[in-house]
This record gives structure tokens, C-alpha cells and sequence, in this order.
């Protein structure tokens, strides 16, 4: 097992435990106290932050359904809850001839309550949160983090505080975001901008900031790996081959490291098992992509980006640090997907009745483009993750669907428009 699969199940808690729950620095090691001060990254040497935990839990210590399920692998018991998780994996028969592979399945996070895989860490996330006391939470969006934590904080009664791109946020997640009462800022700039302006935010106080970078909400999103682990080997044995997601701050794929990490170190995963990490950008935002075919420990942040995968479209992954060698050391892999190359595959999965949103559908198109470059064995069992639901961007759906066809309102107009 390589060292960045390491993770001491029996390291004795050092004396910053609480509920034998602690943060250690990802690049230095320190350990520093979870509920004490409000801490984002290392006060030592900046770098990202994981929870770590002196009990690794086995698949018998899992009881009831969805996220809290999985209570034993978070840092608390129980969260401010609305059912997120236990989210269908679908067989998908026509994609995996067409793809010519062994299985194809699609895990669909768009199935939780806002409609994306952000409420599982908003779980997590916004019970810390009101745990520390804090009164204001806030994040930067692309949309999805604001329309979850807008539902989470609303389920709490805590105020909430979202930073969002002007005009870069599709319309279901804005009014989602909307609905449950957030304060909603429309900056002049792009997700990034957003992402600076906030942390200033946080680093002072002012806000409890429930972006990725916050290690807890990370926790909750563990959950995924922990289902889809569960749910195969149950129905088909074993474990998957491999992971194909979307990545934008890399939070997911960071979170899915830490999860096999952990039943590595808890024996529940044979190391040589555990699935390859594959992620999938826009050509108009890859600096993840950059960093693995240049073989780059950190990622060179991108000013400009563009794509209609909007909830991708980040030009500065936050985890960069944290998914890279996720990547590398599952031997996975990354790639770049154009966007009629996503909006294909948003059809395609269509045409197997599961609606998704752009940035979703760019995992199957990943797939598809390893799958011609031969990156992809023929035998191979995949899971491919979709993020958010379809009605999370009308525009998108109705600009890649069917057009409406306008017809006087009698039974002959009709007949006869069919007959053409
Ligand atoms: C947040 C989000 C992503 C990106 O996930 P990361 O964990 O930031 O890489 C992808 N797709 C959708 C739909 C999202 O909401
Ligand atoms: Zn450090």
C-alpha cells in the first residue's frame, strides 16, 4: 500500500480529541482540536484539513438508511437531516453495450432532497455548524452548495448567506436558493472570485463558511463510497473497477480517497480492490486534468473558464491537494470533455429515463472518451456518478431536448400533424 493510503487505525487520540474526533493537516501532520476555534485550514502552514477518527468503522457497525446510516464513519451522531442519501444505483443496458463494457451503473445524486450529492455534507456540515453556535452560515456556489445550504440552514434556523457568479447560476438552483430564504449576492465575477471573497469572510469570522474546504461537510460526502461499496457487493459481488465523476472543487473525489483510505485501514478493503478514481472536467475548465497529464502535485489556477456544465465550471479546485493523489494512487485517471461531448451524454442517459443536469452527464462522457482512447478495459464494472437533477437547469434540458411543436387545439390539427 502506497503512503498516501495510509491511515492509522490505531494511532492513540492525541489529546486534541472530542469524542475522539480531531483534525490533522494534510502537508504537515499536526493535529489540531474540531470544535474549538473555527479552523478552515492548518494555523501552522495553510494547508487543507481531514477529520480523523480514533475508531474505524466495519459495514456491521451500518444500521438504517441514508447518510446517517453511516453515523459511525462521521463526526457526529446525528445531523440536521431532510432523508439525504440512499440514492438509486441504476442499471443503465443500452450505455453499457453501446460502451462496450462488463457493467455500467449510475449512481444518481440527483435523487437526494435539493437534488444534488450537496446534502450530504450540508448534513454534516450545518450540524457542526449550529453545535459551534455559530449564527451566520455562507458559502460561494455555483449553485447546488447554495440551493443545499439555503435548505439546511432554513432546517436549522440559522441565517444563510450565498455568493453567487452573476448570470453563471442556472435558474432551478437560484430559485431553490431563493425559496428557502437565503441572502443572495450576485458578484461580478466567477465562482473563484466568489470563493475568495467568502473565505476573506470566514477567516475573519464573520461567517461559517460550508464550502468544501470545510472538512467536515467532506465526512458527509464519504457516504457515496460507502453506499455504492454496499449496494455492489450486495447485488453484483465485490467491488467496482472503477469511478467516473465530475470534478469541479474535487470535493467528491477527495471524499471518495478518504473513504476507501478508511476501510483500507479498518480491513474492510483489500487494497489492490479498491475502485480507480476518474475524474471528468470541461475542456473549458480542466486544471485538475492539467496537473494529472503533467504529473503535478498542485493544480495551476485557471482565470478564465467556460462551459455549459455550470456547476464545473471552477477554474481553482479547492482539494486539489487532496484529489490528486486520490487520483494517482487508486490509478486512476482525469480527462477533459468537450461540451457537445457532455450534452451527448445528457441525452444518452435521457434516453435511459434518468435526467440529469450538464455537469452530471460529464462523467458518462468521460467514460465514453477513455473507452475510445482504450484508457477503459472491455471488462470492466463502472460506476458513474451523476451529480444533480435535470430540473436543476431547464435552460440546458430544454436547448438539448425535443422542441415543442405548436398546434391548433382540435383532434384533426393534431391527426394531421402526426401524419406528416
Ligand atoms: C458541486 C457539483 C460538482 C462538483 O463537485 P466537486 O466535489 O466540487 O468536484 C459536480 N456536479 C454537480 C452537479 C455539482 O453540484
Ligand atoms: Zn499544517
Amino acid at each position: 500500500m502506497s503512503a498516501h493510503l495510509a491511515i492509522d487505525a490505531d494511532t492513540p487520540p492525541p489529546s486534541v480529541a472530542d469524542d475522539g474526533v480531531w483534525l490533522r493537516c494534510i502537508e504537515c501532520g499536526a493535529d489540531h482540536p474540531p470544535f474549538d476555534a473555527v479552523i478552515y485550514r492548518c494555523p501552522d502552514c495553510d494547508g487543507l484539513l481531514e477529520a480523523r477518527y480514533n475508531h474505524l468503522p466495519t459495514f456491521a457497525d451500518f444500521d438504517g438508511t441514508g447518510v446517517w446510516r453511516y453515523a459511525e464513519a462521521l463526526p457526529v451522531d446525528g445531523g440536521v437531516s431532510i432523508n439525504e442519501g440512499a440514492t438509486p444505483l441504476y442499471e443503465v443496458p443500452r450505455l453499457t453495450d453501446e460502451l462496450g463494457l462488463e457493467e455500467v451503473l449510475v449512481k444518481h445524486e440527483g435523487m437526494n432532497p435539493t437534488g444534488s450529492f450537496k446534502d450530504r455534507g450540508m448534513t454534516v456540515g450545518v450540524e457542526i455548524a449550529a453545535r459551534l453556535g455559530v449564527e451566520r452560515l455562507a458559502c460561494a456556489s455555483t449553485g447546488n452548495t447554495s440551493a443545499a445550504l439555503a435548505a439546511y440552514g432554513a432546517r436549522a434556523g440559522l441565517e444563510v448567506l450565498v455568493l453567487l457568479p452573476a448570470g453563471k447560476v442556472a435558474a432551478g438552483k437560484l430559485a431553490q436558493a431563493a425559496l428557502h430564504g437565503a441572502r443572495i449576492l450576485e458578484l461580478d465575477g466567477n465562482f473563484d472570485a466568489c470563493l475568495d471573497v467568502v473565505a476573506d469572510l470566514a477567516a475573519a469570522d464573520e461567517v461559517y463558511l460550508l464550502n468544501s474546504i470545510n472538512p467536515f461537510r467532506l465526512e458527509g460526502q464519504k457516504t457515496i463510497g460507502l453506499e455504492i461499496l454496499e449496494v455492489f457487493d450486495e447485488r453484483y459481488g465485490g467491488v467496482p473497477d472503477r469511478i467516473v465523476l465530475p470534478v469541479g472543487n474535487a470535493g467528491n473525489t477527495s471524499a471518495l480517497y478518504k473513504c476507501f483510505r478508511e476501510l483500507v485501514a479498518a480491513g474492510e478493503l483489500d487494497p489492490d480492490d479498491v475502485p480507480a478514481l476518474t475524474g471528468v472536467q470541461a475542456t473549458g475548465a480542466a486544471p485538475l486534468v492539467e496537473a494529472i497529464d503533467a504529473g503535478h502535485d498542485t493544480v495551476t489556477r485557471w482565470a478564465e473558464v467556460e462551459t455549459i456544465a455550470t456547476a464545473i465550471r471552477i477554474g481553482n479546485p479547492v482539494n486539489a491537494a487532496k484529489a490528486l493523489p486520490g487520483i494517482r494512487e487508486t490509478g486512476g485517471t482525469a480527462i477533459a470533455v468537450s461540451d457537445e461531448g457532455i450534452t451527448a451524454a445528457q441525452g444518452a442517459l435521457a434516453r435511459e429515463g434518468i435526467g440529469v443536469e450538464p455537469a452530471s452527464a460529464a462523467s458518462v462522457a468521460g467514460l465514453r472518451a477513455l473507452r475510445n482512447k482504450g484508457v477503459v478495459d472491455a471488462d470492466e464494472r463502472v460506476v458513474c456518478l451523476t451529480t444533480g437533477h435535470l430540473l436543476k437547469d431547464p435552460d440546458a434540458a430544454a436547448a438539448a431536448g425535443t422542441d415543442p411543436e405548436p398546434v391548433a387545439a382540435t383532434t384533426d390539427a393534431v391527426r394531421s400533424l402526426l401524419a406528416d
